[in-house]
């Protein structure tokens, strides 16, 4: 099965990802968490990735998709992978069909995890509240998590009415409990 999981910084994407991971045995592809394994790297990837992710902002497209094309090809994704940060743009939603068509693969589910900005910016003043401070990501702050709002508005949500008009959207309401999401989401892939 492949799967996108799409929604706003702190929807939970990460969270929900593991989950399909433990439950499944999918395969989690974290864009996020393969710049902040190129940042901890201190390659040159990660120099530029570090200056983009503390300003909210998004890497370069061709970067990211030849990021994803290389990984989607490694062998353990043969069993289908969660994709979690990707596609963020126009431009990588069509690269991403263009990959999977051509090793003939199905985009089987999208599913977005929507919550309401104000409750994103509560949860983060939380976090940031009960997290040390060496504990945190550099981009977790309530300033940042702004200006990647509307990145994702502006950017990330004009790829949804594209699914929605192949009928493989699925809108899961991200406000209830992690484990209520994760029913939800299970519910989806089993009528799958
Ligand atoms: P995430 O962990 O998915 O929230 O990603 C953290 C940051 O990494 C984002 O705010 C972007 O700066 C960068 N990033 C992750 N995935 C992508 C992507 N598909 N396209 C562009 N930038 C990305």
């Amino acid at each position: 099965m492949h799967i996108i999981l799409l929604g706003p910084p702190g929807a939970g994407k990460g969270t929900q990802a593991k989950v399909l991971v433990n439950n499944h045995g999918m395969v989690q592809l974290s864009t996020g968490d393969m710049l902040r394994a190129a940042v901890a790297s201190g390659s040159q990837l990660g120099q530029q990735a570090k200056d983009v992710m503390e300003a909210g902002k998004l890497m370069p497209d061709e970067i990211m998709v030849e990021i994803i094309s290389a990984r989607i090809a490694e062998p353990d994704c043969v069993n289908g992978f969660i994709l979690d940060g990707f596609p963020r743009t126009t431009a990588q939603a069509e690269a991403l069909d263009k990959m999977l068509k051509e090793k003939g693969l199905p985009l089987d589910f999208v599913i977005e995890i929507s919550v309401n900005d104000a409750v994103l910016i509560d949860r983060i003043k939380t976090r940031v509240a009960e997290t040390p401070e060496a504990e945190r990501r550099d981009d977790d702050n309530a300033e940042t998590l702004r200006h990647r709002l509307d990145v994702y508005h502006e950017q990330t949500t004009p790829i949804l009415p594209y699914y929605q008009s192949r009928g493989i959207l699925k809108k899961v309401d991200g406000m209830q409990s992690i484990d209520e999401v994760s029913n939800q989401i299970g519910v989806i892939i089993s009528a799958g």
